[in-house]
Protein backbone atom coordinates (compact mmCIF):
# COMPACT_ATOMS: atom_id res chain seq x y z
CA UNK A 1 0.00 0.00 0.00
CA UNK A 2 1.66 3.84 -0.98
CA UNK A 3 2.22 5.75 1.85
CA UNK A 4 -0.52 8.74 1.88
CA UNK A 5 0.43 12.30 2.14
CA UNK A 6 -0.10 14.02 5.58
CA UNK A 7 -2.37 17.19 4.18
CA UNK A 8 -4.82 13.76 2.25
CA UNK A 9 -4.95 11.92 5.83
CA UNK A 10 -5.32 15.40 7.56
CA UNK A 11 -8.74 15.46 5.46
CA UNK A 12 -9.89 12.84 7.25
CA UNK A 13 -11.16 12.24 10.95
CA UNK A 14 -10.59 8.16 12.62
CA UNK A 15 -13.84 6.74 14.83
CA UNK A 16 -12.66 4.21 16.72
CA UNK A 17 -14.61 1.55 18.97
CA UNK A 18 -13.09 -1.03 21.41
CA UNK A 19 -13.99 -4.10 22.09
CA UNK A 20 -12.45 -5.51 24.98
CA UNK A 21 -11.94 -9.37 26.35
CA UNK A 22 -10.74 -9.59 30.06
CA UNK A 23 -10.30 -12.72 31.96
CA UNK A 24 -11.58 -12.80 35.66
CA UNK A 25 -8.93 -13.93 38.08
CA UNK A 26 -11.30 -16.54 39.67
CA UNK A 27 -9.91 -20.12 40.51
CA UNK A 28 -12.44 -21.83 38.60
CA UNK A 29 -14.48 -21.57 35.92
CA UNK A 30 -17.50 -19.50 35.15
CA UNK A 31 -20.10 -22.66 34.97
CA UNK A 32 -17.72 -25.49 36.87
CA UNK A 33 -15.80 -26.20 39.33
CA UNK A 34 -12.60 -26.54 37.11
CA UNK A 35 -9.26 -24.91 37.93
CA UNK A 36 -8.44 -22.17 35.38
CA UNK A 37 -4.49 -21.97 36.27
CA UNK A 38 -2.29 -21.69 33.05
CA UNK A 39 -0.45 -24.28 31.89
CA UNK A 40 -1.96 -27.14 32.60
CA UNK A 41 -1.20 -30.20 30.71
CA UNK A 42 -3.73 -29.92 27.94
CA UNK A 43 -7.23 -31.30 28.67
CA UNK A 44 -6.83 -31.90 32.11
CA UNK A 45 -9.10 -28.83 33.74
CA UNK A 46 -11.89 -30.02 31.74
CA UNK A 47 -15.71 -31.70 33.18
CA UNK A 48 -18.78 -32.65 31.20
CA UNK A 49 -20.03 -28.96 31.79
CA UNK A 50 -16.97 -27.36 29.96
CA UNK A 51 -16.59 -30.03 27.74
CA UNK A 52 -20.55 -29.18 26.83
CA UNK A 53 -21.52 -33.22 27.11
CA UNK A 54 -25.13 -33.43 26.59
CA UNK A 55 -27.39 -33.23 29.87
CA UNK A 56 -24.20 -31.10 32.23
CA UNK A 57 -25.62 -28.37 33.55
CA UNK A 58 -24.08 -25.13 33.90
CA UNK A 59 -24.10 -23.50 38.05
CA UNK A 60 -23.25 -19.79 37.82
CA UNK A 61 -19.67 -18.35 39.90
CA UNK A 62 -20.37 -16.13 42.46
CA UNK A 63 -16.72 -14.91 42.51
CA UNK A 64 -16.86 -14.30 38.75
CA UNK A 65 -20.01 -12.20 38.50
CA UNK A 66 -18.35 -10.52 41.59
CA UNK A 67 -15.45 -9.38 39.90
CA UNK A 68 -17.65 -8.63 36.74
CA UNK A 69 -19.94 -6.15 39.17
CA UNK A 70 -16.15 -4.79 40.82
CA UNK A 71 -14.99 -3.58 37.06
CA UNK A 72 -18.43 -2.01 35.95
CA UNK A 73 -18.23 -0.11 39.20
CA UNK A 74 -14.75 0.88 38.63
CA UNK A 75 -15.74 1.55 35.03
CA UNK A 76 -18.36 3.66 36.37
CA UNK A 77 -21.40 1.66 35.46
CA UNK A 78 -24.81 1.03 35.77
CA UNK A 79 -25.17 -2.32 37.24
CA UNK A 80 -28.87 -3.70 36.11
CA UNK A 81 -30.48 -5.59 38.65
CA UNK A 82 -31.61 -7.70 36.43
CA UNK A 83 -29.45 -9.02 33.60
CA UNK A 84 -29.92 -12.44 31.18
CA UNK A 85 -27.30 -15.08 30.34
CA UNK A 86 -28.35 -15.72 26.30
CA UNK A 87 -26.97 -18.20 24.12
CA UNK A 88 -25.10 -17.35 20.63
CA UNK A 89 -24.77 -20.17 18.60
CA UNK A 90 -21.80 -20.78 16.19
CA UNK A 91 -19.83 -23.75 15.36
CA UNK A 92 -16.13 -23.92 15.57
CA UNK A 93 -14.09 -26.80 16.22
CA UNK A 94 -12.61 -25.56 20.11
CA UNK A 95 -16.57 -24.25 21.40
CA UNK A 96 -17.75 -27.97 22.33
CA UNK A 97 -21.55 -26.93 23.04
CA UNK A 98 -21.87 -25.15 19.76
CA UNK A 99 -22.59 -22.17 21.60
CA UNK A 100 -21.21 -19.79 23.75
CA UNK A 101 -23.08 -18.55 27.17
CA UNK A 102 -23.16 -14.57 26.60
CA UNK A 103 -25.40 -11.81 27.96
CA UNK A 104 -27.28 -9.91 24.44
CA UNK A 105 -30.25 -7.55 25.19
CA UNK A 106 -29.40 -7.36 29.09
CA UNK A 107 -26.47 -7.27 30.46
CA UNK A 108 -24.50 -7.08 33.39
CA UNK A 109 -23.99 -3.28 32.75
CA UNK A 110 -24.49 -0.63 31.09
CA UNK A 111 -23.10 3.30 30.39
CA UNK A 112 -19.81 4.14 32.30
CA UNK A 113 -17.04 5.84 31.09
CA UNK A 114 -12.93 5.93 31.32
CA UNK A 115 -11.41 9.30 31.81
CA UNK A 116 -7.87 9.22 29.19
CA UNK A 117 -5.49 12.33 28.94
CA UNK A 118 -3.24 12.51 25.38
CA UNK A 119 -1.08 15.14 25.27
CA UNK A 120 -2.06 17.14 27.94
CA UNK A 121 -6.00 17.02 27.00
CA UNK A 122 -8.58 14.91 29.46
CA UNK A 123 -11.10 13.05 27.89
CA UNK A 124 -14.30 11.01 28.45
CA UNK A 125 -14.51 7.66 26.51
CA UNK A 126 -18.17 5.95 26.71
CA UNK A 127 -18.43 2.51 27.76
CA UNK A 128 -21.45 1.04 25.96
CA UNK A 129 -21.76 -2.32 28.21
CA UNK A 130 -19.78 -4.81 30.39
CA UNK A 131 -21.35 -8.14 29.77
CA UNK A 132 -20.17 -11.96 31.38
CA UNK A 133 -19.30 -14.63 29.55
CA UNK A 134 -17.51 -17.72 28.67
CA UNK A 135 -14.29 -18.46 26.56
CA UNK A 136 -13.75 -20.85 24.10
CA UNK A 137 -11.11 -23.89 24.12
CA UNK A 138 -7.85 -23.45 21.93
CA UNK A 139 -7.21 -24.73 18.83
CA UNK A 140 -3.43 -25.40 18.57
CA UNK A 141 -2.47 -25.83 14.75
CA UNK A 142 1.20 -27.88 14.53
CA UNK A 143 1.66 -27.28 10.68
CA UNK A 144 2.93 -30.47 8.92
CA UNK A 145 4.14 -34.13 10.06
CA UNK A 146 3.98 -37.21 8.37
CA UNK A 147 2.87 -35.14 5.05
CA UNK A 148 -0.23 -34.41 6.97
CA UNK A 149 -1.31 -30.94 8.98
CA UNK A 150 -2.66 -31.57 12.75
CA UNK A 151 -4.47 -29.16 14.45
CA UNK A 152 -5.35 -29.98 18.44
CA UNK A 153 -7.64 -28.73 20.47
CA UNK A 154 -7.43 -28.04 24.15
CA UNK A 155 -10.18 -27.49 26.63
CA UNK A 156 -8.19 -26.28 29.18
CA UNK A 157 -9.65 -22.46 28.27
CA UNK A 158 -13.42 -23.80 27.43
CA UNK A 159 -15.61 -22.02 30.42
CA UNK A 160 -12.99 -19.67 31.40
CA UNK A 161 -15.13 -16.46 32.96
CA UNK A 162 -14.74 -13.50 30.63
CA UNK A 163 -16.21 -9.70 30.82
CA UNK A 164 -16.50 -8.12 27.30
CA UNK A 165 -16.47 -4.55 28.00
CA UNK A 166 -17.76 -2.72 24.78
CA UNK A 167 -16.87 0.92 24.31
CA UNK A 168 -18.77 4.28 22.43
CA UNK A 169 -17.44 5.07 19.25
CA UNK A 170 -15.64 7.95 20.83
CA UNK A 171 -11.82 7.66 19.90
CA UNK A 172 -10.50 9.63 17.52
CA UNK A 173 -6.90 8.41 17.20
CA UNK A 174 -5.07 5.39 17.85
CA UNK A 175 -2.89 7.55 20.14
CA UNK A 176 -6.67 7.88 22.48
CA UNK A 177 -6.75 3.91 22.04
CA UNK A 178 -3.61 3.66 23.58
CA UNK A 179 -4.02 5.65 26.09
CA UNK A 180 -7.58 4.22 26.75
CA UNK A 181 -6.42 0.58 27.19
CA UNK A 182 -3.57 1.62 29.01
CA UNK A 183 -6.04 3.20 31.41
CA UNK A 184 -8.56 -0.16 31.49
CA UNK A 185 -5.83 -2.53 32.43
CA UNK A 186 -4.70 0.01 35.02
CA UNK A 187 -8.41 -0.11 36.64
CA UNK A 188 -9.05 -3.14 36.36
CA UNK A 189 -5.59 -4.87 37.98
CA UNK A 190 -5.88 -1.82 40.85
CA UNK A 191 -9.80 -3.93 41.53
CA UNK A 192 -7.80 -6.50 41.20
CA UNK A 193 -10.59 -8.12 38.44
CA UNK A 194 -7.79 -9.71 36.32
CA UNK A 195 -4.68 -10.10 35.78
CA UNK A 196 -4.45 -8.20 31.96
CA UNK A 197 -1.59 -10.03 31.33
CA UNK A 198 -2.15 -9.69 27.55
CA UNK A 199 0.98 -12.53 27.09
CA UNK A 200 -1.29 -15.23 28.41
CA UNK A 201 -4.43 -13.90 26.61
CA UNK A 202 -5.90 -11.97 29.60
CA UNK A 203 -6.52 -8.83 28.16
CA UNK A 204 -7.97 -9.74 24.24
CA UNK A 205 -8.97 -6.04 22.26
CA UNK A 206 -10.81 -6.14 18.91
CA UNK A 207 -10.86 -2.79 17.22
CA UNK A 208 -13.60 -1.05 14.79
CA UNK A 209 -12.21 1.08 12.63
CA UNK A 210 -13.71 3.81 10.05
CA UNK A 211 -13.02 7.40 8.19
CA UNK A 212 -14.93 10.34 8.10
CA UNK A 213 -14.37 13.78 6.36
CA UNK A 214 -14.02 16.26 9.17
CA UNK A 215 -16.70 17.85 10.17
CA UNK A 216 -18.95 15.54 8.38
CA UNK A 217 -21.67 14.36 10.73
CA UNK A 218 -22.28 10.55 10.07
CA UNK A 219 -19.94 7.74 10.84
CA UNK A 220 -18.37 5.78 7.80
CA UNK A 221 -18.81 2.25 7.70
CA UNK A 222 -16.37 0.65 10.05
CA UNK A 223 -13.83 -2.42 10.05
CA UNK A 224 -13.48 -5.00 12.76
CA UNK A 225 -9.66 -5.89 13.26
CA UNK A 226 -8.91 -8.71 15.22
CA UNK A 227 -5.88 -10.32 17.09
CA UNK A 228 -4.61 -7.13 18.84
CA UNK A 229 -2.51 -8.90 21.43
CA UNK A 230 -0.06 -6.16 22.12
CA UNK A 231 -0.46 -2.72 22.94
CA UNK A 232 2.22 -1.97 20.27
CA UNK A 233 -0.01 -3.82 17.63
CA UNK A 234 -3.04 -2.18 18.82
CA UNK A 235 -1.38 1.12 17.72
CA UNK A 236 0.20 -0.18 14.58
CA UNK A 237 -2.73 -2.19 13.36
CA UNK A 238 -5.23 0.99 13.49
CA UNK A 239 -2.64 3.35 12.14
CA UNK A 240 -2.59 0.61 9.07
CA UNK A 241 -5.94 0.21 9.22
CA UNK A 242 -6.45 4.07 8.74
CA UNK A 243 -4.40 4.79 6.22
CA UNK A 244 -5.69 1.91 3.84
CA UNK A 245 -9.39 3.25 4.07
CA UNK A 246 -8.14 6.74 3.12
CA UNK A 247 -6.58 5.34 0.55
CA UNK A 248 -9.55 3.00 -0.47
CA UNK A 249 -12.29 6.35 -0.32
CA UNK A 250 -9.48 8.19 -1.85
CA UNK A 251 -8.65 6.22 -5.06
CA UNK A 252 -12.48 6.06 -5.44
CA UNK A 253 -13.46 2.84 -3.66
CA UNK A 254 -15.38 2.35 -0.42
CA UNK A 255 -14.86 0.32 2.74
CA UNK A 256 -16.76 -3.06 3.35
CA UNK A 257 -17.76 -3.72 6.52
CA UNK A 258 -16.13 -6.81 7.50
CA UNK A 259 -13.83 -8.37 9.94
CA UNK A 260 -9.93 -8.03 9.51
CA UNK A 261 -7.11 -9.70 11.01
CA UNK A 262 -3.78 -7.98 12.36
CA UNK A 263 -0.73 -9.91 10.83
CA UNK A 264 2.08 -9.34 13.13
CA UNK A 265 5.11 -10.06 10.19
CA UNK A 266 3.83 -7.17 7.71
CA UNK A 267 2.38 -4.93 10.00
CA UNK A 268 -0.89 -4.61 7.84
CA UNK A 269 -4.76 -5.76 8.63
CA UNK A 270 -5.90 -8.65 5.77
CA UNK A 271 -9.70 -9.82 5.24
CA UNK A 272 -10.61 -12.37 7.01
CA UNK A 273 -14.50 -12.74 6.38
CA UNK A 274 -17.39 -10.44 5.91
CA UNK A 275 -18.88 -9.45 9.42
CA UNK A 276 -21.16 -11.60 10.97
CA UNK A 277 -24.63 -9.88 12.60
CA UNK A 278 -26.67 -10.57 15.28
CA UNK A 279 -28.80 -12.59 13.72
CA UNK A 280 -26.14 -15.09 12.50
CA UNK A 281 -26.18 -16.22 16.06
CA UNK A 282 -29.25 -16.69 16.71
CA UNK A 283 -29.61 -15.33 19.96
CA UNK A 284 -31.88 -16.21 22.81
CA UNK A 285 -32.50 -16.55 26.32
CA UNK A 286 -29.92 -19.83 27.95
CA UNK A 287 -32.36 -21.90 29.48
CA UNK A 288 -30.57 -23.91 31.73
CA UNK A 289 -29.32 -20.42 34.11
CA UNK A 290 -32.21 -18.47 35.92
CA UNK A 291 -31.96 -14.58 35.18
CA UNK A 292 -28.64 -13.40 37.52
CA UNK A 293 -30.03 -10.38 39.92
CA UNK A 294 -28.20 -8.30 41.70
CA UNK A 295 -29.48 -6.24 44.85
CA UNK A 296 -28.67 -3.25 46.28
CA UNK A 297 -27.29 -4.75 49.40
CA UNK A 298 -24.78 -6.74 47.78
CA UNK A 299 -23.58 -4.19 45.12
CA UNK A 300 -22.88 -2.00 48.35
CA UNK A 301 -20.85 -4.34 50.03
CA UNK A 302 -18.93 -4.89 46.84
CA UNK A 303 -18.25 -1.32 46.73
CA UNK A 304 -17.10 -0.60 50.14
CA UNK A 305 -14.92 -3.77 49.68
CA UNK A 306 -13.05 -2.01 46.94
CA UNK A 307 -10.22 -0.26 46.84
CA UNK A 308 -9.88 3.62 45.90
CA UNK A 309 -9.01 3.56 42.12
CA UNK A 310 -5.53 5.10 40.36
CA UNK A 311 -6.82 8.39 39.42
CA UNK A 312 -8.68 9.33 43.06
CA UNK A 313 -5.17 7.88 44.34
CA UNK A 314 -2.92 10.15 42.30
CA UNK A 315 -5.20 13.49 42.99
CA UNK A 316 -4.86 12.19 46.71
CA UNK A 317 -1.04 12.07 46.56
CA UNK A 318 -0.23 15.28 45.35
CA UNK A 319 -2.15 16.98 48.10
CA UNK A 320 -2.02 14.67 51.17
CA UNK A 321 2.22 13.86 50.27
CA UNK A 322 2.16 17.38 48.08
CA UNK A 323 4.11 15.41 45.17
CA UNK A 324 4.30 16.75 41.71
CA UNK A 325 1.85 15.03 39.12
CA UNK A 326 4.38 13.26 37.68
CA UNK A 327 6.10 11.33 40.80
CA UNK A 328 2.35 10.75 41.39
CA UNK A 329 1.78 9.59 38.41
CA UNK A 330 4.60 7.12 38.65
CA UNK A 331 3.97 6.27 42.16
CA UNK A 332 0.31 5.30 41.32
CA UNK A 333 1.28 3.64 38.40
CA UNK A 334 0.22 0.05 40.14
CA UNK A 335 -0.96 -0.35 43.23
CA UNK A 336 1.44 -2.08 45.02
CA UNK A 337 3.99 0.35 44.23
CA UNK A 338 1.45 3.00 45.75
CA UNK A 339 1.34 0.74 48.57
CA UNK A 340 5.25 0.47 48.55
CA UNK A 341 5.62 4.45 48.71
CA UNK A 342 3.05 5.29 51.16
CA UNK A 343 4.24 2.55 53.98
CA UNK A 344 8.02 4.16 53.34
CA UNK A 345 6.73 7.25 53.74
CA UNK A 346 4.60 6.30 57.15
CA UNK A 347 7.56 5.00 58.37
CA UNK A 348 10.37 7.45 57.36
CA UNK A 349 8.08 10.47 58.19
CA UNK A 350 9.37 12.09 55.17
CA UNK A 351 7.06 11.60 51.82
CA UNK A 352 9.22 13.64 49.52
CA UNK A 353 12.08 11.70 50.67
CA UNK A 354 10.03 8.05 50.51
CA UNK A 355 9.08 9.43 46.83
CA UNK A 356 12.71 10.21 45.77
CA UNK A 357 14.20 6.83 47.43
CA UNK A 358 10.95 4.51 45.61
CA UNK A 359 11.57 6.04 42.27
CA UNK A 360 15.66 6.81 42.30
CA UNK A 361 18.07 4.38 43.48
CA UNK A 362 15.08 1.51 44.63
CA UNK A 363 14.04 1.92 40.90
CA UNK A 364 17.47 1.66 39.31
CA UNK A 365 18.82 -1.36 41.76
CA UNK A 366 15.49 -3.00 41.01
CA UNK A 367 15.74 -2.71 37.25
CA UNK A 368 19.18 -4.27 37.04
CA UNK A 369 18.46 -6.99 39.13
CA UNK A 370 15.22 -7.42 36.60
CA UNK A 371 12.74 -7.50 40.14
CA UNK A 372 9.54 -6.17 39.83
CA UNK A 373 8.76 -3.89 43.61
CA UNK A 374 5.93 -6.77 44.37
CA UNK A 375 9.18 -9.47 45.01
CA UNK A 376 11.56 -6.26 46.18
CA UNK A 377 14.02 -7.64 48.74
CA UNK A 378 13.98 -4.55 50.58
CA UNK A 379 10.66 -3.99 52.10
CA UNK A 380 8.99 -0.62 52.42
CA UNK A 381 9.61 -0.70 56.41
CA UNK A 382 13.36 -1.32 55.74
CA UNK A 383 13.54 1.60 53.54
CA UNK A 384 11.48 3.49 55.54
CA UNK A 385 14.18 2.97 57.95
CA UNK A 386 17.02 4.02 56.15
CA UNK A 387 15.58 7.10 55.40
CA UNK A 388 15.18 7.62 59.38
CA UNK A 389 18.44 6.81 59.78
CA UNK A 390 19.40 9.82 57.72
CA UNK A 391 16.90 11.75 59.08
CA UNK A 392 18.32 11.15 62.67
CA UNK A 393 21.83 11.91 61.72
CA UNK A 394 22.97 8.47 62.56
CA UNK A 395 24.43 8.22 58.73
CA UNK A 396 24.63 10.46 55.93
CA UNK A 397 22.96 10.34 52.14
CA UNK A 398 26.26 8.97 51.05
CA UNK A 399 26.43 6.25 53.16
CA UNK A 400 22.62 5.44 53.14
CA UNK A 401 23.13 5.00 49.51
CA UNK A 402 26.13 2.78 50.26
CA UNK A 403 23.77 0.40 52.55
CA UNK A 404 20.81 0.52 49.89
CA UNK A 405 22.22 -2.32 47.38
CA UNK A 406 23.79 -4.29 50.77
CA UNK A 407 20.42 -4.27 51.85
CA UNK A 408 19.33 -5.42 48.84
CA UNK A 409 21.16 -8.38 48.59
CA UNK A 410 21.18 -9.47 52.77
CA UNK A 411 17.40 -8.46 52.97
CA UNK A 412 18.29 -7.32 56.32
CA UNK A 413 17.22 -3.67 58.05
CA UNK A 414 19.50 -0.25 57.04
CA UNK A 415 20.02 0.01 61.24
CA UNK A 416 21.56 -3.93 61.10
CA UNK A 417 23.87 -3.21 57.87
CA UNK A 418 25.11 -0.12 59.64
CA UNK A 419 25.55 -1.32 62.93
CA UNK A 420 27.61 -4.66 61.23
CA UNK A 421 30.02 -2.77 59.52
CA UNK A 422 30.57 0.28 61.47
CA UNK A 423 28.70 2.80 59.98
CA UNK A 424 27.19 4.95 61.75
CA UNK A 425 27.50 8.47 61.78
CA UNK A 426 30.18 9.27 64.75
CA UNK A 427 28.45 10.89 66.79
CA UNK A 428 30.98 10.51 69.90
CA UNK A 429 32.24 13.60 70.09
CA UNK A 430 35.47 12.18 71.98
CA UNK A 431 36.20 9.98 68.96
CA UNK A 432 35.62 12.82 66.35
CA UNK A 433 37.65 15.22 68.37
CA UNK A 434 40.77 12.77 67.58
CA UNK A 435 40.76 12.74 64.13
CA UNK A 436 40.24 16.52 63.93
CA UNK A 437 43.22 16.79 65.89
CA UNK A 438 45.14 14.70 64.00
CA UNK A 439 44.23 16.36 60.72
CA UNK A 440 45.22 19.65 62.12
CA UNK A 441 48.40 18.05 62.89
CA UNK A 442 49.12 16.48 59.93
CA UNK A 443 48.50 19.47 57.99
CA UNK A 444 50.61 22.23 58.87
CA UNK A 445 50.21 23.89 55.70
CA UNK A 446 46.84 24.57 55.22
CA UNK A 447 46.11 25.55 59.13
CA UNK A 448 48.74 28.24 58.58
CA UNK A 449 47.15 29.49 55.65
CA UNK A 450 43.64 29.50 57.29
CA UNK A 451 45.40 31.05 60.38
CA UNK A 452 46.38 33.87 57.99
CA UNK A 453 42.76 34.27 56.62
CA UNK A 454 42.70 31.73 53.60
CA UNK A 455 38.76 30.71 55.14
CA UNK A 456 38.30 28.45 51.99
CA UNK A 457 41.02 25.94 53.20
CA UNK A 458 38.27 24.60 55.60
CA UNK A 459 36.74 23.13 52.85
CA UNK A 460 40.44 20.81 52.79
CA UNK A 461 40.48 20.02 56.17
CA UNK A 462 36.87 18.74 56.65
CA UNK A 463 37.40 16.42 53.68
CA UNK A 464 40.60 15.41 55.50
CA UNK A 465 38.60 14.61 58.80
CA UNK A 466 35.02 12.95 56.45
CA UNK A 467 38.34 10.91 54.64
CA UNK A 468 39.58 9.88 57.88
CA UNK A 469 36.70 8.88 59.08
CA UNK A 470 35.48 6.98 56.06
CA UNK A 471 32.67 9.30 55.23
CA UNK A 472 31.17 9.06 58.94
CA UNK A 473 31.77 12.11 60.28
CA UNK A 474 28.95 14.61 59.90
CA UNK A 475 30.24 17.09 57.93
CA UNK A 476 28.98 20.33 60.21
CA UNK A 477 29.98 19.16 63.25
CA UNK A 478 33.34 18.65 61.54
CA UNK A 479 33.42 22.22 60.56
CA UNK A 480 31.98 23.66 63.82
CA UNK A 481 34.88 21.98 65.71
CA UNK A 482 37.62 22.72 63.37
CA UNK A 483 36.59 26.18 63.61
CA UNK A 484 36.45 26.18 67.14
CA UNK A 485 40.20 24.44 67.37
CA UNK A 486 41.60 27.24 64.34
CA UNK A 487 40.63 30.46 65.81
P1 LIG B 1 -22.20 -4.26 15.52
O1 LIG B 1 -23.67 -4.29 15.57
O2 LIG B 1 -21.59 -4.31 14.17
O3 LIG B 1 -21.56 -5.20 16.51
P2 LIG B 1 -22.11 -2.08 17.37
O4 LIG B 1 -22.94 -0.86 17.12
O5 LIG B 1 -22.61 -3.06 18.36
O6 LIG B 1 -21.81 -2.78 15.99
O7 LIG B 1 -20.67 -1.59 17.81
C1 LIG B 1 -19.61 -2.45 18.02
C2 LIG B 1 -18.39 -1.61 18.28
O8 LIG B 1 -18.09 -0.83 17.13
C3 LIG B 1 -18.54 -0.62 19.41
O9 LIG B 1 -17.29 -0.54 20.10
C4 LIG B 1 -18.83 0.70 18.72
O10 LIG B 1 -18.34 1.79 19.46
C5 LIG B 1 -18.03 0.54 17.44
N1 LIG B 1 -18.58 1.30 16.31
C6 LIG B 1 -19.87 1.37 15.92
N2 LIG B 1 -19.98 2.09 14.78
C7 LIG B 1 -18.72 2.48 14.44
C8 LIG B 1 -18.18 3.24 13.36
N3 LIG B 1 -18.93 3.74 12.38
N4 LIG B 1 -16.84 3.42 13.34
C9 LIG B 1 -16.05 2.91 14.29
N5 LIG B 1 -16.52 2.19 15.32
C10 LIG B 1 -17.83 1.96 15.40
ZN1 LIG C 1 -15.36 -27.97 33.96
MG1 LIG D 1 -22.93 -5.24 18.45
Amino acid sequence: MPSIAPDLMAKYEPVIGLEVHVQLATRTKIFCGCPTSFGAPPNTNVCPVCLGLPGALPVLSRQAVELGIEAALALHCTVNPKSIFARKNYFYPDLPKGYQISQYDQPLAERGFVEVEVEGAKKRIGITRVHMEDDAGKSIHDGFRDSSRYTYVDLNRSGTPLIEIVTEPDIRSSDEAFAFLTQLKQILQYVEVSSCDMEKGHLRCDANVSVRLRGAEKFGTKAEVKNLNSFRFLKMALDHEIERQVDLIETGGRVTQETRLFNVETGETVSMRSKESAHDYRYFPEPDLVPLRVSESWMARIRSDMPELPAARRERFIEQYALTEYNADVLTATRVTGDYFEKTAAVSGDARAAANWVMGDLAALLKEQGTEIIESPVSAENLGGLIKLIAQGKISGKIAKEILPKMLSSGDAADVIAEREGLHQISDTGALEKIVDEVIAANPKQVEQYRGGKQTVIAFLVGQVMKASRGQADPAAVNTLLKGKLV
